[in-house]
Protein backbone atom coordinates (compact mmCIF):
# COMPACT_ATOMS: atom_id res chain seq x y z
CA UNK A 1 0.00 0.00 0.00
CA UNK A 2 1.41 3.26 -1.02
CA UNK A 3 2.34 6.17 1.65
CA UNK A 4 0.07 9.00 -0.18
CA UNK A 5 0.76 11.26 2.11
CA UNK A 6 4.64 10.64 1.44
CA UNK A 7 4.41 11.86 -2.86
CA UNK A 8 5.37 15.29 -3.89
CA UNK A 9 3.03 17.95 -4.22
CA UNK A 10 3.78 18.79 -7.72
CA UNK A 11 2.92 14.88 -8.47
CA UNK A 12 -0.47 15.19 -6.36
CA UNK A 13 -1.38 18.61 -8.09
CA UNK A 14 -0.24 17.27 -11.24
CA UNK A 15 -2.93 14.07 -11.19
CA UNK A 16 -5.88 16.32 -9.38
CA UNK A 17 -5.40 18.88 -12.66
CA UNK A 18 -5.57 16.06 -14.82
CA UNK A 19 -8.64 14.50 -13.00
CA UNK A 20 -10.92 17.47 -12.44
CA UNK A 21 -9.77 20.24 -15.02
CA UNK A 22 -8.60 18.52 -17.84
CA UNK A 23 -11.19 15.18 -17.24
CA UNK A 24 -8.92 12.77 -18.72
CA UNK A 25 -9.96 8.97 -17.87
CA UNK A 26 -7.76 7.44 -14.71
CA UNK A 27 -6.13 5.29 -17.45
CA UNK A 28 -4.89 7.78 -19.67
CA UNK A 29 -3.81 9.44 -15.82
CA UNK A 30 -1.80 5.90 -14.97
CA UNK A 31 -0.30 6.00 -18.36
CA UNK A 32 1.15 9.40 -18.02
CA UNK A 33 2.16 9.93 -14.46
CA UNK A 34 4.75 8.19 -12.83
CA UNK A 35 5.66 8.55 -9.12
CA UNK A 36 9.33 9.36 -7.73
CA UNK A 37 11.05 6.08 -8.48
CA UNK A 38 9.55 5.87 -11.57
CA UNK A 39 7.03 3.37 -11.02
CA UNK A 40 3.47 3.31 -12.46
CA UNK A 41 0.59 4.31 -10.79
CA UNK A 42 -2.52 2.20 -11.34
CA UNK A 43 -5.89 3.57 -11.92
CA UNK A 44 -7.35 2.74 -8.84
CA UNK A 45 -4.62 5.30 -6.86
CA UNK A 46 -5.77 8.73 -9.38
CA UNK A 47 -9.18 8.21 -6.90
CA UNK A 48 -6.38 7.98 -3.69
CA UNK A 49 -4.14 10.68 -4.78
CA UNK A 50 -6.83 13.15 -5.92
CA UNK A 51 -8.45 12.38 -2.27
CA UNK A 52 -5.13 12.99 -0.89
CA UNK A 53 -5.11 16.66 -2.93
CA UNK A 54 -8.39 17.23 -1.01
CA UNK A 55 -6.93 16.32 1.93
CA UNK A 56 -3.85 19.34 1.09
CA UNK A 57 -6.47 21.57 -0.06
CA UNK A 58 -5.22 21.63 -3.59
CA UNK A 59 -8.84 20.56 -4.37
CA UNK A 60 -11.56 23.07 -2.43
CA UNK A 61 -14.92 22.34 -2.57
CA UNK A 62 -17.19 25.98 -2.00
CA UNK A 63 -20.99 24.61 -1.13
CA UNK A 64 -23.57 27.29 -2.53
CA UNK A 65 -25.14 29.55 0.29
CA UNK A 66 -28.98 29.37 1.03
CA UNK A 67 -30.15 32.66 1.23
CA UNK A 68 -33.99 32.02 2.32
CA UNK A 69 -33.06 30.27 5.35
CA UNK A 70 -31.01 33.63 6.28
CA UNK A 71 -33.04 35.92 5.93
CA UNK A 72 -35.50 34.25 8.03
CA UNK A 73 -33.58 33.79 10.41
CA UNK A 74 -32.70 37.94 10.30
CA UNK A 75 -36.40 38.50 10.57
CA UNK A 76 -36.91 36.34 13.78
CA UNK A 77 -33.86 37.93 15.17
CA UNK A 78 -34.42 41.38 14.02
CA UNK A 79 -31.00 41.13 12.88
CA UNK A 80 -31.08 43.57 9.83
CA UNK A 81 -28.88 41.14 8.00
CA UNK A 82 -27.21 41.13 4.73
CA UNK A 83 -27.35 38.13 3.17
CA UNK A 84 -25.89 39.28 -0.14
CA UNK A 85 -22.48 40.83 -0.92
CA UNK A 86 -21.34 43.48 1.42
CA UNK A 87 -18.89 42.05 3.04
CA UNK A 88 -17.10 44.97 4.68
CA UNK A 89 -19.83 46.65 5.31
CA UNK A 90 -21.75 44.67 7.62
CA UNK A 91 -21.10 44.98 11.48
CA UNK A 92 -22.91 43.63 15.04
CA UNK A 93 -26.14 46.25 13.98
CA UNK A 94 -26.33 44.85 9.93
CA UNK A 95 -24.35 41.94 10.40
CA UNK A 96 -23.22 39.68 7.48
CA UNK A 97 -25.07 36.26 7.60
CA UNK A 98 -24.64 33.02 5.79
CA UNK A 99 -26.24 29.45 5.66
CA UNK A 100 -24.21 26.72 3.96
CA UNK A 101 -26.52 23.69 3.27
CA UNK A 102 -24.18 21.06 3.74
CA UNK A 103 -25.01 17.83 6.24
CA UNK A 104 -23.19 14.91 7.60
CA UNK A 105 -19.49 14.19 7.98
CA UNK A 106 -18.55 17.47 5.97
CA UNK A 107 -20.46 19.87 7.48
CA UNK A 108 -17.88 21.23 9.55
CA UNK A 109 -15.42 21.28 6.95
CA UNK A 110 -17.85 23.36 4.31
CA UNK A 111 -19.04 25.70 6.98
CA UNK A 112 -15.01 26.43 7.63
CA UNK A 113 -14.61 26.90 4.28
CA UNK A 114 -17.61 28.88 3.63
CA UNK A 115 -15.92 31.03 6.81
CA UNK A 116 -12.08 31.43 4.86
CA UNK A 117 -13.61 32.28 1.42
CA UNK A 118 -15.21 35.36 3.29
CA UNK A 119 -12.33 35.71 5.29
CA UNK A 120 -10.07 36.35 1.95
CA UNK A 121 -13.00 38.86 0.86
CA UNK A 122 -12.83 40.72 4.12
CA UNK A 123 -9.32 40.72 3.89
CA UNK A 124 -9.17 42.68 0.29
CA UNK A 125 -12.27 44.68 1.57
CA UNK A 126 -10.30 46.07 5.01
CA UNK A 127 -7.07 46.38 3.01
CA UNK A 128 -8.83 48.84 0.46
CA UNK A 129 -10.19 50.62 3.42
CA UNK A 130 -7.31 50.96 4.86
CA UNK A 131 -5.64 52.01 1.55
CA UNK A 132 -7.53 55.12 1.52
CA UNK A 133 -6.86 55.92 4.92
CA UNK A 134 -2.99 55.77 5.18
CA UNK A 135 -0.50 57.49 3.64
CA UNK A 136 2.11 54.81 3.19
CA UNK A 137 0.12 52.20 0.98
CA UNK A 138 2.45 49.71 0.51
CA UNK A 139 2.74 49.58 4.66
CA UNK A 140 -1.06 48.45 4.77
CA UNK A 141 -1.44 45.27 6.70
CA UNK A 142 -4.36 43.10 7.68
CA UNK A 143 -4.70 41.51 11.18
CA UNK A 144 -6.35 38.15 11.28
CA UNK A 145 -6.97 36.73 14.78
CA UNK A 146 -7.86 33.23 15.38
CA UNK A 147 -9.42 31.57 18.39
CA UNK A 148 -8.66 28.02 19.31
CA UNK A 149 -10.86 24.85 17.78
CA UNK A 150 -11.79 22.62 15.31
CA UNK A 151 -13.20 24.96 12.80
CA UNK A 152 -11.15 27.97 13.76
CA UNK A 153 -8.28 25.76 12.66
CA UNK A 154 -9.98 24.12 9.22
CA UNK A 155 -10.48 27.85 8.41
CA UNK A 156 -6.91 29.24 8.87
CA UNK A 157 -5.58 26.24 6.74
CA UNK A 158 -8.47 26.91 3.74
CA UNK A 159 -7.09 30.55 4.21
CA UNK A 160 -3.36 29.52 3.92
CA UNK A 161 -4.31 27.26 0.78
CA UNK A 162 -6.03 30.34 -0.64
CA UNK A 163 -3.36 32.64 -0.16
CA UNK A 164 -1.08 30.04 -1.80
CA UNK A 165 -3.04 30.93 -4.96
CA UNK A 166 -3.74 34.41 -4.20
CA UNK A 167 -0.36 36.27 -4.76
CA UNK A 168 -2.28 39.94 -4.57
CA UNK A 169 -3.77 39.60 -1.00
CA UNK A 170 -1.95 42.42 0.90
CA UNK A 171 0.55 41.38 3.85
CA UNK A 172 -1.21 39.44 6.65
CA UNK A 173 -0.50 39.80 10.72
CA UNK A 174 -1.90 35.85 12.13
CA UNK A 175 -2.93 36.38 16.14
CA UNK A 176 -3.51 33.57 18.23
CA UNK A 177 -6.70 34.76 20.61
CA UNK A 178 -5.57 31.83 23.23
CA UNK A 179 -3.17 29.56 23.87
CA UNK A 180 -3.61 25.73 23.50
CA UNK A 181 -6.08 24.29 25.77
CA UNK A 182 -5.06 20.55 26.11
CA UNK A 183 -2.02 19.11 26.74
CA UNK A 184 -2.48 16.01 24.62
CA UNK A 185 -3.54 18.00 21.74
CA UNK A 186 -1.98 20.50 20.52
CA UNK A 187 -3.62 20.69 16.72
CA UNK A 188 -6.54 22.76 18.01
CA UNK A 189 -4.19 25.81 19.47
CA UNK A 190 -4.30 28.56 17.25
CA UNK A 191 -0.47 29.38 17.57
CA UNK A 192 -0.24 26.06 15.78
CA UNK A 193 -2.11 26.97 12.60
CA UNK A 194 0.49 29.29 11.50
CA UNK A 195 2.67 26.43 10.15
CA UNK A 196 0.22 26.32 7.36
CA UNK A 197 1.11 29.86 6.10
CA UNK A 198 4.92 28.75 6.26
CA UNK A 199 6.74 28.76 3.09
CA UNK A 200 3.93 30.69 1.40
CA UNK A 201 4.49 34.25 2.09
CA UNK A 202 7.42 35.77 3.36
CA UNK A 203 5.54 38.85 4.74
CA UNK A 204 3.68 37.16 7.35
CA UNK A 205 4.07 38.54 10.63
CA UNK A 206 2.98 35.88 13.27
CA UNK A 207 1.66 36.53 17.46
CA UNK A 208 1.38 33.96 19.83
CA UNK A 209 0.08 33.95 23.29
CA UNK A 210 1.66 31.95 25.70
CA UNK A 211 -0.52 31.53 28.79
CA UNK A 212 -2.30 28.77 31.22
CA UNK A 213 -5.64 28.57 29.16
CA UNK A 214 -7.60 30.04 32.46
CA UNK A 215 -6.05 31.44 35.75
CA UNK A 216 -7.29 32.55 38.85
CA UNK A 217 -9.91 35.85 38.81
CA UNK A 218 -7.98 37.32 41.60
CA UNK A 219 -4.37 37.19 39.33
CA UNK A 220 -6.46 37.71 36.16
CA UNK A 221 -5.26 41.71 36.22
CA UNK A 222 -1.69 41.21 36.92
CA UNK A 223 -1.12 38.06 34.64
CA UNK A 224 -2.43 40.17 31.83
CA UNK A 225 0.08 42.73 32.62
CA UNK A 226 2.95 40.02 32.64
CA UNK A 227 5.51 40.88 29.52
CA UNK A 228 4.30 38.40 27.02
CA UNK A 229 0.93 38.17 27.47
CA UNK A 230 0.91 42.43 27.34
CA UNK A 231 2.96 42.38 24.40
CA UNK A 232 0.24 39.86 22.41
CA UNK A 233 -2.71 41.93 24.10
CA UNK A 234 -1.39 45.39 23.01
CA UNK A 235 -0.18 43.76 19.42
CA UNK A 236 -4.12 42.65 19.15
CA UNK A 237 -5.26 45.98 19.29
CA UNK A 238 -4.23 45.86 15.99
CA UNK A 239 -6.68 43.14 14.96
CA UNK A 240 -9.05 43.62 11.86
CA UNK A 241 -10.90 40.26 11.76
CA UNK A 242 -11.66 38.12 14.76
CA UNK A 243 -12.11 34.16 13.35
CA UNK A 244 -14.41 32.65 16.11
CA UNK A 245 -16.35 29.90 17.35
CA UNK A 246 -18.63 29.33 20.43
CA UNK A 247 -19.52 26.09 22.52
CA UNK A 248 -23.18 24.93 23.72
CA UNK A 249 -23.23 24.95 27.77
CA UNK A 250 -25.37 21.05 27.56
CA UNK A 251 -21.78 20.16 24.81
CA UNK A 252 -19.38 18.18 27.01
CA UNK A 253 -16.78 18.85 24.95
CA UNK A 254 -17.46 22.05 25.56
CA UNK A 255 -14.00 23.90 26.93
CA UNK A 256 -14.99 25.85 30.16
CA UNK A 257 -17.23 22.80 30.67
CA UNK A 258 -13.85 20.42 30.17
CA UNK A 259 -11.71 22.62 32.32
CA UNK A 260 -14.44 22.99 35.30
CA UNK A 261 -13.45 19.09 35.45
CA UNK A 262 -10.02 19.05 34.85
CA UNK A 263 -9.99 22.05 37.77
CA UNK A 264 -12.36 19.70 40.06
CA UNK A 265 -9.81 17.18 39.68
CA UNK A 266 -6.69 19.30 40.48
CA UNK A 267 -8.16 20.22 43.67
CA UNK A 268 -9.01 16.47 44.90
CA UNK A 269 -4.98 15.24 43.66
CA UNK A 270 -3.81 18.49 45.60
CA UNK A 271 -5.70 17.67 49.25
CA UNK A 272 -5.47 14.02 48.81
CA UNK A 273 -1.45 15.13 48.63
CA UNK A 274 -1.48 17.72 51.38
CA UNK A 275 -4.02 15.96 53.70
CA UNK A 276 -3.82 12.40 52.59
CA UNK A 277 -7.71 12.22 51.68
CA UNK A 278 -10.37 14.82 49.67
CA UNK A 279 -13.32 16.59 51.07
CA UNK A 280 -15.29 15.76 48.29
CA UNK A 281 -15.13 14.04 45.09
CA UNK A 282 -14.34 15.60 41.67
CA UNK A 283 -17.49 15.42 40.51
CA UNK A 284 -19.13 16.87 43.15
CA UNK A 285 -17.17 19.84 43.05
CA UNK A 286 -17.70 20.37 39.78
CA UNK A 287 -21.37 19.79 39.65
CA UNK A 288 -20.87 22.74 42.79
CA UNK A 289 -18.92 25.20 39.81
CA UNK A 290 -22.04 23.92 36.84
CA UNK A 291 -24.76 25.05 39.40
CA UNK A 292 -23.18 28.35 39.90
CA UNK A 293 -23.31 28.48 35.90
CA UNK A 294 -26.68 27.60 35.63
CA UNK A 295 -27.94 29.74 38.12
CA UNK A 296 -26.71 32.58 35.90
CA UNK A 297 -29.04 30.70 33.36
CA UNK A 298 -25.49 30.11 31.17
CA UNK A 299 -26.50 28.97 27.63
CA UNK A 300 -22.61 28.69 26.11
CA UNK A 301 -19.65 30.12 26.07
CA UNK A 302 -17.22 31.95 23.33
CA UNK A 303 -13.80 32.13 23.91
CA UNK A 304 -13.73 30.13 27.00
CA UNK A 305 -15.79 33.02 28.75
CA UNK A 306 -19.77 32.11 29.57
CA UNK A 307 -23.08 34.00 28.27
CA UNK A 308 -26.79 33.74 28.42
CA UNK A 309 -29.53 35.02 26.75
CA UNK A 310 -28.89 38.74 27.77
CA UNK A 311 -24.77 38.61 27.24
CA UNK A 312 -21.85 37.98 28.54
CA UNK A 313 -21.26 36.42 32.10
CA UNK A 314 -18.76 37.92 33.43
CA UNK A 315 -16.47 35.24 36.10
CA UNK A 316 -16.49 36.78 38.85
CA UNK A 317 -18.55 39.36 38.86
CA UNK A 318 -22.09 37.65 37.19
CA UNK A 319 -21.06 34.63 37.81
CA UNK A 320 -19.23 33.44 40.99
CA UNK A 321 -16.14 31.33 39.38
CA UNK A 322 -12.67 30.97 41.03
CA UNK A 323 -11.08 31.09 37.43
CA UNK A 324 -11.23 33.13 33.99
CA UNK A 325 -9.77 32.12 30.76
CA UNK A 326 -7.54 34.25 29.69
CA UNK A 327 -7.30 35.26 26.43
CA UNK A 328 -6.50 38.66 24.32
CA UNK A 329 -10.35 39.41 23.97
CA UNK A 330 -13.01 39.37 26.57
CA UNK A 331 -16.46 39.14 25.23
CA UNK A 332 -17.37 43.11 25.89
CA UNK A 333 -14.33 44.01 23.74
CA UNK A 334 -15.43 41.45 21.06
CA UNK A 335 -18.68 42.98 20.67
CA UNK A 336 -16.91 46.63 20.19
CA UNK A 337 -14.89 44.73 17.45
CA UNK A 338 -18.11 44.11 15.84
CA UNK A 339 -19.60 47.46 15.94
CA UNK A 340 -17.12 49.40 13.96
CA UNK A 341 -16.75 49.37 10.25
CA UNK A 342 -13.96 47.40 8.24
CA UNK A 343 -13.35 45.09 11.26
CA UNK A 344 -15.21 41.99 11.67
CA UNK A 345 -15.80 39.17 13.92
CA UNK A 346 -16.48 36.09 12.51
CA UNK A 347 -18.59 33.88 14.03
CA UNK A 348 -18.31 30.20 12.83
CA UNK A 349 -21.21 27.45 13.88
CA UNK A 350 -21.42 24.17 12.90
CA UNK A 351 -22.32 20.58 15.25
CA UNK A 352 -19.85 19.88 17.51
CA UNK A 353 -17.38 17.75 15.53
CA UNK A 354 -17.41 14.90 18.71
CA UNK A 355 -20.80 14.13 19.48
CA UNK A 356 -22.63 16.05 16.40
CA UNK A 357 -24.94 18.05 19.11
CA UNK A 358 -25.89 21.53 16.93
CA UNK A 359 -25.14 24.74 18.90
CA UNK A 360 -28.76 25.98 18.51
CA UNK A 361 -29.64 26.68 21.87
CA UNK A 362 -26.07 28.62 22.18
CA UNK A 363 -26.14 30.55 19.25
CA UNK A 364 -30.12 31.57 20.00
CA UNK A 365 -28.53 33.48 22.86
CA UNK A 366 -25.79 34.81 20.72
CA UNK A 367 -28.93 36.40 18.14
CA UNK A 368 -30.58 37.74 21.22
CA UNK A 369 -27.89 39.62 22.87
CA UNK A 370 -29.06 43.18 22.99
CA UNK A 371 -27.63 45.09 19.56
CA UNK A 372 -24.80 47.06 21.63
CA UNK A 373 -23.84 43.63 23.32
CA UNK A 374 -23.91 41.62 19.77
CA UNK A 375 -20.61 39.48 19.20
CA UNK A 376 -20.92 38.71 15.63
CA UNK A 377 -21.04 40.98 12.51
CA UNK A 378 -20.20 37.95 10.49
CA UNK A 379 -22.18 34.80 10.75
CA UNK A 380 -21.61 31.60 9.08
CA UNK A 381 -23.89 28.55 10.37
CA UNK A 382 -24.86 24.96 8.72
CA UNK A 383 -28.23 24.68 7.22
CA UNK A 384 -29.39 22.20 10.28
CA UNK A 385 -28.23 24.87 12.66
CA UNK A 386 -30.72 27.70 11.00
CA UNK A 387 -33.55 24.45 10.43
CA UNK A 388 -33.52 23.99 14.30
CA UNK A 389 -33.18 27.81 14.90
CA UNK A 390 -36.17 28.04 12.85
CA UNK A 391 -38.07 25.06 14.37
CA UNK A 392 -37.98 23.35 10.35
CA UNK A 393 -38.27 19.47 10.21
CA UNK A 394 -36.30 18.09 7.42
CA UNK A 395 -39.47 16.92 6.01
CA UNK A 396 -41.28 20.42 6.29
CA UNK A 397 -38.60 22.03 4.83
CA UNK A 398 -38.82 20.10 1.72
CA UNK A 399 -42.71 20.42 1.60
CA UNK A 400 -42.88 24.38 1.44
CA UNK A 401 -39.88 23.76 -0.91
CA UNK A 402 -42.09 22.01 -3.01
CA UNK A 403 -45.01 23.95 -2.11
CA UNK A 404 -43.24 26.71 -3.67
CA UNK A 405 -43.31 24.92 -7.09
CA UNK A 406 -39.44 25.28 -6.64
CA UNK A 407 -38.33 21.97 -7.62
CA UNK A 408 -34.43 22.91 -7.77
CA UNK A 409 -34.66 24.82 -4.51
CA UNK A 410 -36.05 21.62 -2.56
CA UNK A 411 -33.05 19.49 -4.84
CA UNK A 412 -30.31 22.00 -3.64
CA UNK A 413 -31.48 21.57 0.23
CA UNK A 414 -31.78 17.63 0.20
CA UNK A 415 -28.10 17.05 -1.43
CA UNK A 416 -25.09 17.87 -0.23
CA UNK A 417 -23.12 20.52 -2.51
CA UNK A 418 -19.83 18.65 -2.46
CA UNK A 419 -21.27 17.18 -5.83
CA UNK A 420 -18.78 16.50 -8.63
CA UNK A 421 -19.89 17.42 -11.94
CA UNK A 422 -18.24 16.88 -15.54
CA UNK A 423 -18.88 13.99 -17.85
CA UNK A 424 -18.54 10.41 -16.61
CA UNK A 425 -15.47 8.67 -17.12
CA UNK A 426 -14.93 5.22 -19.17
CA UNK A 427 -14.24 2.33 -15.81
ZN1 LIG B 1 -19.74 17.64 21.66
Amino acid sequence: MRNYESLSDELVYDVCEKFIRYNLSTKDIADEVKDPEKHKISREEVYAIVREGLRRKFVLLFAPVERELADRISDKFALNAITNIEHASATASAPFMSVVPSRGRSVMESVATEAATLTIKLIREIAEHKKKESRDKKAVRVHVAFAAGASSKICATTLAAMCRTQADLPPLALHAISSGFDITDTSTAPATFFQSFEGIREDIQTYALYSAPFVRVEEYKAKRESTSIAKAVRAAEEVDIVVTGFASATDEHGELRRYIHEYAQEIVIRERKEKGTAARSAEDIAQAYLDKLHEARWTGDCQRHPFNDDGPLMEGTDVDLPFKAMGLFELPQLAELAKQTAKAVVVVCSPCIHCNLTRKTALQSLLQFPKKARLFSHLVMDIGTAEDLLGIERTAKTEIAAADGSKEKEKKTQKPATKRTGKKRPA
